[in-house]
Formats: structure tokens, sequence, C-alpha cells
């Protein structure tokens, strides 16, 4: 039996480990630990990467939606329209400034925000948008831009999984006013601990947040707004530094990687493979599949040391941190049947054919047996 992990970030670090202990240690021999070159280089690289004017490296991904939603001075008494179906910290971050999320539905097809459901939610308090790039697949944003202009909203991209993705052309993070990157270790750029970054072409929201992210300061110790502590470190800044060279050749790897599971996979009636978009250059952070009784297929590859995973189980609108939304199981149908037949296959640039091979080999026994 082949043990398959989810995600092998120990491969990805003995392939580059020279280059990695090197930068690190060249950061802790010059003891550049606070912004730095390290920083700044990465900020220059990443805005190139996704075609972006300016780049601000912050603390996580979490704390890039959040000083976005800061920057626009959205607050207290604001609404902010999301996706139901998201990891959490969308959400946490409307939350954090003091805002409302209002929740929508995701599309039937290919799980980001639905768009007829972004038009429903609009009230005279909605400020902005944030769509979210799940799984690595940009959202519907020819049709949310066209929905923002008319309302008088801004776009603030969720795009923690969507590193290198585009759509016609655009790359993710490049679309809206502003758009959001995490660094954490498992996504498809990922540091050695937390780690995020905003990009804009707005010269001005630019300069703002780098005052924002260090103490609302312009100069050391003269501060003109009540900012906060969201730097990049410079360690994960210089790792970072070496593994964005890699990141396409990765996210070709990942996308080569999801069209063979798809073709595997095509026989299978019970199983719903991901659908890419015409014009969408999907990066696969997550491959995910949706079959029935989806709990007992986790199980049945959970001991064949297959490890698939949920992402999501609980839908936003079902935690109990958002208890004081007010919905309930039904608000959002295709969000809700999604989360108990969704489920995400190992997918890591470095798996091998052999290894996806195995997946799928042990998806096919457990539906050979359900039959
Ligand atoms: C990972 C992720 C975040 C949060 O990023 P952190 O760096 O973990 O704070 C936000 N939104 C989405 C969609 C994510 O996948």
């Amino acid at each position: 039996m082949m043990s398959i992990p989810f995600v092998d970030l120990k491969t990805q670090y003995q392939n580059l480990k020279e280059d990695i202990n090197q930068r690190m240690q060249s950061v802790m021999e010059n003891t550049a630990f606070i912004l730095g070159d390290e920083v700044s280089l990465f900020e220059k690289k990443f805005a190139e990467f996704t075609q972006s004017k300016h780049c601000i490296g912050v603390s996580s991904g979490t704390d890039a939606l959040q000083l976005a939603l800061r920057v626009l001075e959205i607050g207290p008494g604001d609404e902010v329209i999301t996706v139901a179906n998201t990891f959490i910290a969308t959400s946490l971050a409307i939350s954090y400034v003091g805002a409302t999320p209002v929740l929508v539905d995701c599309d039937k097809e290919d799980y980001t925000i639905d768009v007829e459901g972004i038009k429903k939610a609009i009230t005279d308090k909605t400020k902005a948008i944030i769509p979210v790039h799940l799984y690595g697949q940009p959202a519907r944003m020819k049709e949310i831009k066209e929905i923002a202009t008319e309302h008088g909203l801004y776009i603030i991209e969720d795009a923690c999984q969507a590193h290198g993705a585009s759509l016609d052309g655009i790359s993710a993070g490049s679309f809206g006013d502003i758009g959001c990157f995490s660094f954490y270790p498992g996504k498809n750029l990922g540091g050695y601990g937390d780690g995020g970054a905003i990009t804009t072409n707005d010269e001005h929201i630019a300069e703002k947040l780098r005052m924002l992210r260090e103490y609302g300061q312009k100069k050391k110790y003269y501060h003109s707004s009540k900012g906060m502590n969201n730097r990049l470190d410079a360690l994960q800044a210089a790792i970072l530094n070496v593994k964005l060279d890699h990141l396409a050749d990765w996210n070709e790897s990942r996308r080569k990687a999801a069209a063979l599971y798809t073709e595997l996979l095509s026989d299978i009636p019970q199983i719903e493979t991901p659908h890419t978009r015409e014009g969408a250059e999907h990066v696969f952070h997550l491959y995910v599949i949706r079959h029935p009784e989806r709990d007992k297929l986790l199980t049945y590859l959970h001991e064949k040391e297959v490890y698939a995973g949920i992402h999501y189980p609980v839908p936003i609108h079902l935690q109990e941190a958002y208890v004081d939304l007010d919905y309930h199981k039904g608000s959002f149908p295709i969000t809700e049947a999604y989360a108990d037949t969704i489920l995400s296959l190992p997918l890591f640039p470095e798996i091998t054919e052999e290894q996806i091979k195995e997946v799928v080999s042990c998806i096919k026994e457990f539906c050979a047996k359900e039959v």
C-alpha cells in the first residue's frame, strides 16, 4: 500500500534546500529581520508576477483582507458581499473591521460566487464585493466588475488560493481595486510560517497600506493614522523570493496533474470532476470532485492511506461563529449540498503519475463496491 499525503511540502523543501538555507542564513547574518531588501525585492517581483503596479507584503492573507477593508474605510454600518462557500477568513476580515458580511450562494458549475446572487444582495449599505477565486479558478470577474461599476462598489479579490491564476489574460489580484494573497505554507506559493500580500494599481491606496501595516507611520515615530503591526517577515520574504521563481512551473504541474485526474475519473458516473471556464487559467490550489457518498468515500480513502480532504465541511452561514447573521439551513442550497458532497484529492506540484493512478484506483474500488 502506498501512503499518499494531501500535500507534500517535504519533497519541495528537499529540492530547494540549498537555495533556501543560504538565503535565510544571509538574512540572519545581516540581521535584516524587519522589512528591508528581501521584502522590497519580493514586493517588486510579486507585483510583476500578478501584473499589478504595487505589492505590499503583510503578515497573512487574513490581515491582507482586513487591511484592504480598512484602507477603503469600510467599517461599522457597512455591508460587504461575499460567498458562503469559502474559508472563514474572508468573512472574519469583514467582521473584524466592524462591517457586516452579506453572504451569497455559489455558482453551480464552478463553486465561485453566484453573480445573480450578488445583484439581489445589494442594498444602500453595500460598500464592496469580495469575490473569492476559490480552489484556484478566478470568479466571474467580468460580470462582477460590471455590477460594481453600476453600483459604485469596491472590489477586493480574495486571491488567497489563486497565485498566478488568470481570466482572459488578466491576473488574479489585478481585476479589482485590491487583491489579497496568503502565503500560508500549503498555498500555491507558501512560506515557512504565516505571510500575505496586497496588490493594487492605485498608488494612493498602496502608500496608505504601507503606513497601515507599520503602526500608521510614514516616517519612524511619526504616526498619521492608527495602523497596526502587519508586516511580512523578512525571513518569509527570503523563502518566497526563492520559491516565486518556480511558481509558474508548479502551477503548470498542478494543471497537468488535474488533467490526468479528470481523464482517469471520467468514466465513473457518480463522480463530478471540476469545470474550468473558457478563458480561465485555473491554478488548482485544490482539485475538488463531488460524490453523493462523500463521507463513506473519504473514510475508505483514509483506510487506504490516501489523504483526501474537505474544503470546506461547514459553510460560513452555518458556522457557530456566525449565528448572529441569522442565516439558517436552507439559506444557500447549492453551497450546502456541495458541503456534503465535495472532496479534495491529493494534489501538489511534485505528485507523480503513479500516485495519481493509485488515488484513482482506490476511488474506483470504492465506486465498484457501492453499485
Ligand atoms: C488561506 C485563505 C485565507 C487566509 O489566509 P491566511 O494567510 O491563512 O490568513 C483567506 N481566504 C482564503 C480563500 C484562503 O484560502
